[in-house]
């Protein structure tokens, strides 16, 4: 499956500072090529949510350090938008080398932070590094575009150029994907880079960063700090910064949005979701339950992309006695443990949320077929656990489907004819994706048409595009103009500059006012 794990550069992890007991090790900050020690006097505890055992801290980056990274990266942007896209390419070939040599390193870091489990861990770095890969091709990937002789000696081009200083602010959810989405393609089109981690789970980020500055990249060029509210907010107002990156709640980051774009920066968001599923009577009935199964409890049901609603034309009856069947032989349990499909959820709180959220479900009205709420893992009775988990019977007007429920919980509903689901996916106000299953070609493409989803599978599960096309969710799910990775991740970061020169011999002409044409 994957390559022994390498040897970090360094024995002991230079971006994490020892604890002294009962102290747990400091998350430095990397600021100018340099992993330091905050001077912050307040903490975040990073926590192990199988365990509750607290891993390491984050400091609430201070103000002085937030302003000398920012700092750190404007000093180094002239000298590497200068750089040629060959030499910053290279340092992308390098780093997805190192990348791949430490996946597993990577992948250990995570399950202990996060808590997926360890293929799955393996699967958030590895869809990280196809981005790292694909920003191996910048060169033709920002190419410009030209037209020769648009009037006589005269010709026309444009160049993609870096904007200056970009910031990423990054979910818990992808320790190592979400990152990846954002600083390889903003760095590699000339630009640097101040990178927020997740406070819940950094340290994916920090070995990434780690990989960065051993595959060359210039002091100054990738920058990060921790924190939350208040780091987020310098982010959104520091003149230097040109661009914010966002993926994470609505909540967060529709504040990002607006606060950010007020002060005149590009924005992009990736938000919530409510992914639905439509399955057909003519659907095949095998490939479409482990579509099912696989998409709504992979990751304890904390993607994205995860498939949260099925809607069932002719209801869900005929399929829930496999579909339970199939859900309750999922083993629940710490993600390190060979046989787990999936891990905890990250915190106590999100726990409690998602188990509140099932409860009204069943106070509304809606059928619990499978409660997985108090499921107890020997050995890690104190874990975040909650097991697959099915409501039938779901109306559009419950909590529990207006609210993004981010757990192992799939909801099914009924729906009369394959117009009338259309119509509930078309109503919720989420729109990164949405998959039908059936074997009717009709079908598929009249909701290929008629689906309001920025994401659309036909008998599968709602896919992340790789990164040659870009992770384009719409309606609630996005805010901003060009989504992540792909054409549009590359234009987000560059500034378009069209240049019109002309270049004749010279010869005596009368001066004109007119406006000019090209004939
Ligand atoms: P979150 O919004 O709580 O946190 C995301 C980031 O925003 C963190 O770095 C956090 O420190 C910061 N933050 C949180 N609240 C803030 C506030 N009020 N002001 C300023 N900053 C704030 O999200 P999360 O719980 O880490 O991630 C889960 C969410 O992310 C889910 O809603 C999920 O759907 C979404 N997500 C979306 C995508 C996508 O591509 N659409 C991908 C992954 C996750």
């Amino acid at each position: 499956r994957s390559p022994m794990a390498a040897p970090l550069s360094t024995a002991a992890a230079s971006w994490l500072a020892e604890g002294t007991s009962p102290s747990p090790p400091r998350v430095r900050l990397l600021i100018g090529g340099d992993f330091v020690e905050s001077r912050a006097t307040e903490h975040v505890d990073v926590t192990n949510p199988a365990t509750q055992e607290v891993v390491s801290r984050i400091p609430l980056t201070t103000a002085d350090e937030f302003s000398a990274a920012v700092d750190a990266a404007r000093t180094a942007f002239p000298g590497w938008r200068n750089t040629p896209v060959t030499a910053r390419q290279r340092i992308m070939f390098k780093y997805q080398e190192l990348i791949r040599a430490n996946m597993d390193k990577l992948a250990e870091n995570i399950t202990t932070e996060q808590g997926k489990t360890l293929k799955d861990a393996w699967g958030d770095v590895f869809r990280g590094l196809e981005v790292v890969e694909h920003a191996c091709g910048m060169g033709s990937l920002q190419m410009g575009e030209y037209v020769s002789n648009v009037s006589h000696g005269i010709d026309t081009f444009s160049i993609r150029e870096p904007l200056g200083v970009c910031a990423g602010i990054c979910p818990f959810n992808f320790p190592a994907m979400i990152p990846l989405w954002m600083f390889p393609i903003a760095v590699t089109c000339g630009n640097t880079f101040v990178l927020k981690p997740s406070e819940k789970d950094p340290g994916a980020a920090m070995m990434l960063a780690e990989l960065a500055m051993e595959a060359g990249l210039p002091k100054g060029v990738l920058n990060i700090v921790h924190g939350t509210h208040d780091v987020v907010n310098n982010i959104c107002d520091d003149e230097a910064i040109k661009a914010v990156s966002f993926v994470g709640s609505n909540t967060a980051g529709m504040h990002i949005y607006s606060r950010a774009s007020a002060s005149g920066k590009r924005v992009q968001c990736n938000m919530g979701a409510k992914n639905h599923a439509i399955i057909l009577p003519d659907a095949d009935r095998d490939a479409t339950l482990n579509a099912l199964i696989a998409a709504g409890f992979g990751a304890a049901g904390q993607r994205c992309m995860a498939l949260s609603t099925a809607v069932f034309v002719g209801g869900s009856e005929p399929w829930e006695d496999e579909l339970v069947k199939r859900a309750s032989s999922l083993v629940v349990n710490t993600g390190t443990a060979n046989d787990a499909d999936l891990g905890p959820v990250i915190s106590r709180q999100a726990k409690d949320r998602i188990c509140k959220l099932v409860q009204s479900g069943a106070d509304s009205g809606a059928r619990l077929v499978l409660d997985g709420r108090e499921i107890v893992v020997p050995q890690f009775e104190d874990g975040n656990f909650i097991g697959p988990t099915v409501l039938a019977d779901v109306k559009s007007d419950m909590e529990c489907y207006q609210e993004e429920i981010f757990g192992p919980v799939l909801l099914l509903m009924k729906a009369e004819s394959l117009d009338d689901a259309i119509q509930i996916v078309n109503r919720n106000k989420y729109g990164n994706g949405a998959s039908i299953f059936t074997t009717s070609g009709v079908s598929a493409r009249k909701f290929q048409t008629d689906i309001e989803a920025g994401q659309v599978g036909i008998n599968v599960p709602i896919p992340v595009p790789l990164p040659f096309f870009s992770f384009t969710g719409s309606k609630a799910s996005f805010a901003g103009d060009l989504n992540f990775y792909g054409k549009a991740g590359v234009q987000f970061f560059t500034q378009i500059k069209t240049i019109t020169q002309q270049w004749k011999e010279s010869s005596p002409q009368r001066v004109s006012l007119s406006m000019p044409t090209s004939q």
